[in-house]
């Protein structure tokens, strides 16, 4: 007999069972978070925000968005990435980032109503954790997943209470590992992975001290760093990270993983820290300093029966490309409104196996392209002429070299430029962050095939209402004339049906198929004198049917089906599509 039941016992309040928590608390289903500890992350790990995360926290408000805005920095402070000797040193060159040249910039302000910001994790969770425990999400600090049965109606998970070390038992119709890189859920339930754990050795130093002379004209999250040592493990090079204009700083500096992992004690901290800085005297106030291993690994699957992971629990791989809590917070918006309708009655198991089709591919996907982001320094290195590990003398040497008046001086330059762009798969890399397109039971094709990508798709971020591709953003107009983006007349747990004049059929038929299947579907008309005006035309040239057409969206904005014109039988067209998406 189990102490404690409900719908979904979520392990882990990271990003992932927060953001999860959150969305199956606004969904109205009930939900527990556990965590071991007694609080949230107390190191800011990940910052790096980007659209489509911020997207889920629009859904989940528009008070959710601004909180975290408000404690962010802006993205117009990120994106000067800096190559550099050390800070107070010779700068190498240096790559506009995440969305700040000006094409870059237009590309994001297309892509997305959210912008992409820098908001520490010690920020973000916070957010999404009250978020769900203010709308009915139970949470258990200080409780320790030991275990978990399942059967064919759900989960029974032993759980230890670390304040008082008694053993209890939860009942949960079903279980999500949101329980980080060392998952035990994924453990027990016998998930299938590929690639290998610890690959490379790094450690994180937290400290404060302000070095706003150093970087405040230069404004960027990352400086990276090219010192004796950058080469070797750690996540390419030396990197004196941003917490807090310009006062708080994270340093991650590698260490070589066949050795013992370091202690770092502040001698060492202070060390390392003068060391990128480029300031012998540097006074630094340390916060906290670890040790932590680059992971190159994914989860091959990520359900089984009634358990599931996400997160870190089902991908694991270093910071690079700012992915991690991102993708985690995006596997909760997958997820969550799949067990929203199974626990509802609206579907049947089956949708669930949508889950793995559509997120193991992205796992291997951000794991792959953060693991490859580490060796494309390499270039950068070789640019310089250090492969071959790096020395003061030879960055001495090559720094000078490349000043010269000869050709060879010019070719360097020429290849250090080139290396140092090449980087925009690593910090410029908008497709990878917002074109995922899903395969699965969850997504009816309409007999279209896939639109190929006319741009490199990690680069650019390029959408199409083929379904399975998320919603094309664009603004459309209320009756007062204001704008709302296409994303907010969707999602927060709903199926949406978008329409045009002529399409009144399809709106009927959403009210009687929805009511016949139990499921709620909200319906919009864009066009003259309808709910929403298309003043700038931006949706007729997005939405890729005609007005008399439709386009069903899942409430996690990906297109679930779309149908070009108006149907003899749009009732049994969406009853169909809708019976099929729902496993019925
Ligand atoms: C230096 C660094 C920089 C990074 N920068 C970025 C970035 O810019 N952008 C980005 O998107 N990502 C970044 N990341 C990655 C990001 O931190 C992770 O991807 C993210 O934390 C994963 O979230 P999660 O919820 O899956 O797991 P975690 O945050 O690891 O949370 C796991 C949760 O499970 C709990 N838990 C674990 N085991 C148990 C148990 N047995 N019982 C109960 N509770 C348990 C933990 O206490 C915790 O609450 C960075 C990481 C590092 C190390």
């Amino acid at each position: 007999m189990a102490d404690i039941t409900t719908d979904v016992l979520i392990i882990g309040t990271g990003p992932a069972g927060s953001a999860t928590a959150a969305l199956l608390s606004s969904y109205g289903v009930g939900n527990m978070v556990v965590n071991r500890y007694r609080w949230l992350a107390n190191t800011p790990r990940a910052h790096i925000t980007n659209q489509r995360a911020m997207e889920v926290l629009r859904d989940l408000g528009p008070e959710v968005e601004a909180e975290a805005y408000m404690h962010a920095t802006d993205q117009d402070l990120m994106g000067e990435n800096v190559f550099c000797e050390s800070l107070a040193g010779e700068e190498i060159g240096r790559m506009k980032s995440w969305g700040k040249s000006p094409e870059m910039r237009a590309e994001h302000q297309r892509s997305s109503p959210c912008r992409m910001n820098d908001l520490p994790q010690t920020f973000m969770e916070p957010i999404l954790f009250k978020t769900a425990c203010s709308r009915g999400t139970q949470a258990r600090m200080s409780t320790e997943y030991l275990a978990h049965d399942q059967d064919a109606d759900g989960a029974t998970p032993p759980c230890r209470d670390r304040l008082t070390g008694k053993t209890f038992t939860f009942r949960s119709q079903f279980l999500v590992g949101a329980d980080g890189g060392n998952s035990l859920v994924a453990e027990h339930a016998g998930l299938p992975f590929e690639g290998r754990m610890g690959v490379g050795g790094s450690m994180n130093i937290l400290f404060r001290a302000d070095l706003s002379r150093y970087v405040a004209h230069r404004p960027s999250v990352l400086y990276w760093v090219m010192q004796p040592g950058a080469d070797v493990g750690g996540i390419g090079m030396g990197l004196v990270r941003m917490v807090r204009t310009w006062d708080e700083w994270l340093i991650v500096w590698g260490y070589d993983i066949n050795q013992p992992a370091p202690v770092v004690d502040e001698a060492m901290a202070t060390q390392v820290a003068r060391q990128l800085v480029g300031d012998p005297d540097l006074k630094i106030d340390l916060i906290s300093a670890n040790t932590w291993t680059v992971n190159n690994c994914y989860a091959t699957r990520m359900q089984a029966g009634r358990v599931f992971i996400m997160g870190d629990a089902a991908h694991r791989h270093p910071p690079s490309n700012g992915l991690g809590s991102n993708t985690s917070i995006q596997d909760g918006f997958n997820l969550a409104w799949k067990l929203a309708a199974v626990v509802k009655g609206q579907a049947g198991l089956g949708l669930l196996d949508s889950y793995t089709a559509e997120r193991a591919p992205v796992a291997k996907q951000i794991v792959t392209r953060a693991n490859q982001s580490i060796a494309e320094f390499g270039p950068i290195f070789e640019a310089l002429g250090m492969d071959g590990g790096v020395d003061h003398e030879k960055i001495r040497r090559s720094m000078a070299a490349r000043a010269d008046s000869g050709e060879a001086a010019e070719r360097q330059r020429e290849a250090i430029r080139k290396a140092i762009e090449f980087k925009k798969y690593e910090f410029d890399c908008h497709g990878v962050e917002m074109n995922q397109r899903y395969r699965s039971g969850a997504v009816v094709t309409d007999g279209q095939p896939e639109p190929a990508f006319a741009k490199d798709p990690e680069l650019h971020a390029q959408f199409t209402t083929w379904p399975g591709a998320r919603l094309p953003h664009v603004w459309v107009f209320d009756r007062q004339g204001r704008q709302h983006s296409t994303l907010d007349l969707c999602g927060r747990g709903q199926f949406t049906l978008l329409t045009g004049i002529g399409g009144e059929g399809w709106v009927e038929a959403a009210a009687s198929v929805g009511a016949e299947l139990g499921l709620p579907i909200r319906t919009h008309v864009i066009g003259p004198r309808r709910d929403w005006e298309d003043y700038v035309g931006d949706w007729a040239r997005a939405s890729e049917i005609r007005d008399s057409g439709c386009l069903l969206v899942r409430p996690d904005h990906h297109v679930a089906w779309r149908a070009f014109a108006a149907a003899q039988d749009p009732a049994a067209e969406l009853r169909r599509v809708l019976t099929t998406i729902l496993a019925r």
